[in-house]
């Protein structure tokens, strides 16, 4: 992919989203472990949005990402009413699904770190069963302690893997590959969220139209109730505010600068 590619940006509520298409995120990823370079992959949702706001590391993280994809619909909506529009969803899910089928077509070593231990067994042999040349060199459970992160990280590195595959949650995830990306030694590192218990079966995916239509979140809350409803409704509500306000600067630049402080020597 031309160079010119990747730099198409589009600015989403602080956050410069790679303008780019599932196709041409693969492109890209293949190109940049075929070349020996090195990069963090972000795949970023209404939830990482707005989470990037007060988590200076999380926001840091997404910064220096080689590709910064739209994970979530409604990052594809906002776009669009902002005139600025995106190619369309790259799900880090989807994305990652076809990493690894890349990693077994042209060799690449994988490493799958996160969830309990049974889980990422189960998701081991998923991908050994799909793709019986598939290299898993490393791997293991994603419940250790700050003391340990050390330890894992000195695995993967032993490990020779390629491609760093870590399902841990949000910012866990994004923190772990920052704080140790210089000991980790892969070409390509791609958090994942809660794809390791979908792809072991734990958890279901939305069906198509309810991916299509933004409502995966509704999906996904109705299988953990309890933990994701307080976030939705945070980060949700959060998301609609500062899109409106967005909007809003977009129709009527001068409108809200009413609200806001004057400096020194203007005349609004
Ligand atoms: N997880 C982990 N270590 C932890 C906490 C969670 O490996 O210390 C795993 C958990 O087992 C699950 C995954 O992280 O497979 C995703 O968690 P969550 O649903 O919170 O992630 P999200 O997709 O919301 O970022």
């Amino acid at each position: 992919m031309r160079q010119t590619d990747l730099n198409k940006k589009v600015e989403l509520l602080g956050c410069d989203v790679n303008k780019l298409t599932m196709d041409s995120a693969l492109e890209y990823s293949q190109n940049l472990i075929a070349a020996g370079g090195t990069g963090h992959v972000a795949t970023v949702n209404v939830s990482m949005l707005m989470a990037m706001r007060k988590d200076p590391e999380l926001k840091q993280y997404i910064q220096n990402s080689e590709l910064t994809l739209a994970d979530g619909q409604p990052l594809i909506w906002l776009s669009r009413i902002l005139g600025t529009p995106l190619n369309g969803r790259v799900a880090g899910i989807d994305y990652c699904a076809e990493v690894i089928k890349l990693a077994a077509q042209k060799n690449y070593k994988v490493c799958l770190l996160g969830a309990t231990q049974c889980v990422n067994r189960k998701v081991q042999n998923k991908f050994k069963n799909l793709y019986p040349d598939l290299e898993i060199v490393g791997s293991r459970d994603g419940y250790f302690s700050a003391h340990e992160a050390g330890a894992a990280a000195q695995m993967i590195a032993d490990s020779g893997a390629d491609i760093l595959i870590v399902a841990m949650g949000s910012p866990r995830q994004e923190d772990f590959i920052q704080s140790h990306w210089k000991t980790l030694g892969v070409k390509l590192a791609i958090p994942v969220g809660g794809s390791f218990d979908v792809w072991a079966g734990l958890r279901k995916r939305a069906p198509i139209w309810m991916q299509q239509a933004g409502l995966e979140w509704v999906y996904r809350m109705s299988q953990e109730f309890r933990r994701l409803a307080p976030r939705y409704a945070i980060t949700n509500t959060q998301f609609l505010w500062h899109a409106s306000a967005a909007l809003f600067q977009l129709k009527f630049p001068k409108g809200l600068r009413i609200f806001m402080p004057k400096s020194k020597g203007e005349n609004i």
